[in-house]
């Protein structure tokens, strides 16, 4: 049984017709990555997957939930599958114990001491054991962001998605953020990443998909998808990007 399954997905915004028939099967443990030019649809798809997008057509399963189900349901999914943005959106006023601990104690009503033990040991998970106690304005972005990812994780995720989580940072913080989810996905944690990190998605991610237009131009294994692409598409994109 894959964890994810996308079937023949279609997506519009009014009359821009965003994802045109998109089907992907990811196994557990596999690392997907998607890439893709601005505008591609790459975001539209990953947000469709967590219910932030409503599919206009199609069937999208994911970790054991369908989408389509009412509210109740759609909580449950979320619990399931965890979404980190470029943006980490912290709780500024909150400590980043407790930015971890708040889903966990008000979504699945973990007890305090319990919420506080997961939150320590997801910190650890991403190298910030030190920082329980400091508020996200006393940490660098790329800290910051390896929080949101602990925070997410607080959840017990089956799957992660992640959204361009690098691309606001200088490329010493993105490393260590890349490290991260290098280790998560060692850990056989099943993931879909939208990434600009060729390098990254080429070492990581056992299946790249590049995303042209609204549809899937081009799958494969990652190291065959980058050193023999197959449309010109994929060549253009390739090229310009490294
Ligand atoms: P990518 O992540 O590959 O850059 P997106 O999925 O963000 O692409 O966007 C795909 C297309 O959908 C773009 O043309 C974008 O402007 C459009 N789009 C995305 N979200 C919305 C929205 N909420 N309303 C209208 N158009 C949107
Ligand atoms: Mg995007």
């Amino acid at each position: 049984m894959p964890e994810v399954v996308v079937e023949n997905v279609h997506k519009s915004f009014g009359a821009l017709e965003v994802l045109k028939g998109v089907s992907l099967s990811v196994g557990r443990g596999e690392v997907f990555a998607l890439i893709g030019r601005s505008g591609s649809g790459k975001s539209t798809l990953l947000r469709c997957m967590n219910g932030l997008e409503k599919i206009n057509s199609g069937r999208i399963e994911i970790a054991g939930h369908a989408l389509g189900g009412d509210a109740k349901a759609l909580r449950k999914l979320r619990t399931d599958v965890g979404i980190v943005f470029q943006s980490y959106n912290l709780f500024p006023h909150l400590t980043v114990g407790e930015n971890i601990m708040l889903a966990p104690r008000i979504v699945k009503d973990v007890a305090k001491p319990k919420a506080r033990e997961v939150a320590r040991e997801v910190l650890q998970l991403v190298g910030l054991s030190e920082k329980f106690d400091s508020y996200p304005d006393q940490l660098s972005g790329g800290q910051q962001q390896r929080v949101a990812i602990a925070r997410s994780l607080a959840m017990r995720p089956k799957v992660m998605l992640f959204d361009e989580v690098t691309s606001a940072l200088d490329p010493e913080l993105t490393e260590e953020v890349l490290m991260v989810m290098e280790q998560l996905a060692r850990d056989g944690m099943t993931m879909i990443l939208v990434t600009h990190e060729m390098g990254f998605a080429r070492r990581v991610a056992t299946q790249t998909i590049f995303m042209h237009k609204g549809k899937i131009w081009e799958r494969g294994p990652s190291a065959t998808l980058f050193a023999d692409p197959q449309t010109p598409e994929l060549r253009q994109f390739v090229k310009s990007d490294v």
